[in-house]
């Protein structure tokens, strides 16, 4: 399709064009069904199979074991901010936060209405442009659990690897780079990710929890909030967010069908590297995030100068790559390339970032 855009929005954000493409052709009458998904029970047969497929294609691609629990949740990465203190911060009301970025800080401050948070770690005196470093011994012991943003999206960092927290139950925000890499699943007691960014349309929350996380919500814990009831109704206890859940599992057939995870990672490596050793290269742009703790998803970079920013932002614009600005947080440039960003959209942003830097420098 000729008059699409390259769309860098952090999110929502692009999907795969064979996805959208097939999405529209069954809009109306989807698999001979005589009705759109959208307007089909999801109680129906049809609909059963649309869940189950998915469910069962994310379990494969993610290579999730059996005892945890997929959950096809509403409320955003937002509501887990509550969720996950409600239903964990339950043993000794205590939980340990890292705070790598505005996503972790609000998460952290959300579960204070719960019990005692104690914040192990953070880089906000240095505007959130590195990982900080942390050993097991940081934890405290009793902690019900430590919390981490996985891939910082408006700061654009990275965990490289999951820290160490001597066994106490790890749960990540993974809202922006889930499906980017390979993770061991079994090294986390929940993940997280709302869809909007590496997924499918906004509307639906990923929740992949170890089974005895389960059950330990409150006796007056919301019915909503209470993953059990959930995890018990196969993720329709009421109606699901079933449009996007259909979407979401014709991506993850999208990214089977094209290598799995593995591949889709090595592309998102190539297109992030040409980005990152563009603009270290550059006396023109700069990258605040220190090297080893970058984002494959959120490429962050600045000229220095607020009105060249702008003016870099509205020109591209006008070439057909839209939403390159930074969040309105902090300003300067995002590219966020997800898995759907096509490498050719990456070398047509490099092109202009040199065309810029030579007219503007
Ligand atoms: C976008 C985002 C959120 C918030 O997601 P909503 O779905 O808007 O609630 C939380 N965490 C991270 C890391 C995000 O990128």
């Amino acid at each position: 399709m000729a008059d699409r855009v390259y769309n860098f929005s952090a999110g929502p954000s692009m999907l795969p064009l064979e996805v959208l493409e097939d999405v529209a052709a069954n809009l109306t009458n989807y698999e001979g069904s005589g009705m759109s998904v959208m307007e089909m029970s999801h109680r129906s047969k049809e609909y059963q199979k649309i869940i189950d497929d998915a469910e069962a294609n994310l379990r494969t691609l993610m290579n999730i074991p059996d005892n945890y629990k997929v959950l096809f949740l509403q409320g955003g990465g937002t509501l887990q901010f509550s969720m996950v203190p409600l239903n964990m911060m339950t043993k000794n009301k205590k939980a340990d936060y890292i705070v790598t970025g505005s996503w972790a800080k609000k998460a952290a401050k959300e579960a204070e209405k719960f019990g005692d948070v104690r914040v192990v770690a953070s880089s906000e005196e240095d505007t959130f442009s590195y990982i900080p470093e942390t050993k097991a011994e940081d934890f405290r012991p009793d902690a019900d659990y430590v919390h981490i943003c996985y891939n910082n999206t408006i700061y654009g960092s990275h965990y490289a690897q999951a820290p160490d927290t001597g066994g106490i139950p790890l749960v990540a925000d993974m809202s922006s780079c889930i499906l980017s890499e390979e993770v061991d699943v079994s090294k986390f007691a929940l993940i997280y990710a709302g869809a909007q960014k590496n997924i499918a349309p906004a509307g639906m929350t990923i929740v992949i929890i170890r089974e005895d996380f389960i059950g330990n919500a409150p006796a007056d814990c919301p019915v909503y909030l209470d993953y059990k009831t959930h995890a018990d109704n196969g993720s329709m206890y009421n109606t699901p967010p079933c449009f996007t859940i259909y979407v979401a599992g014709e991506v993850f057939k999208n990214i089977l069908a094209n290598g799995g995870i593995k591949a889709l990672h090595e592309k998102d490596v190539r297109k992030a590297e040409k980005l990152y050793s563009f603009i270290d290269a550059s006396d023109f742009y700069t990258c605040p995030v220190r090297e080893k703790d970058r984002s494959l998803m959120n490429v962050v970079f600045v000229t220095g100068n607020d009105e060249l920013d702008k003016k870099f932002v509205a020109a591209a614009k006008e070439e057909g790559m839209t939403n390159l600005n930074g969040h309105r947080s902090i300003g300067g440039m995002r590219a966020s390339i997800y898995n759907a960003m096509p490498e050719e959209g990456v070398d047509k942003l490099l092109d202009f970032m040199k065309r810029f830097e030579e007219e503007n420098k």
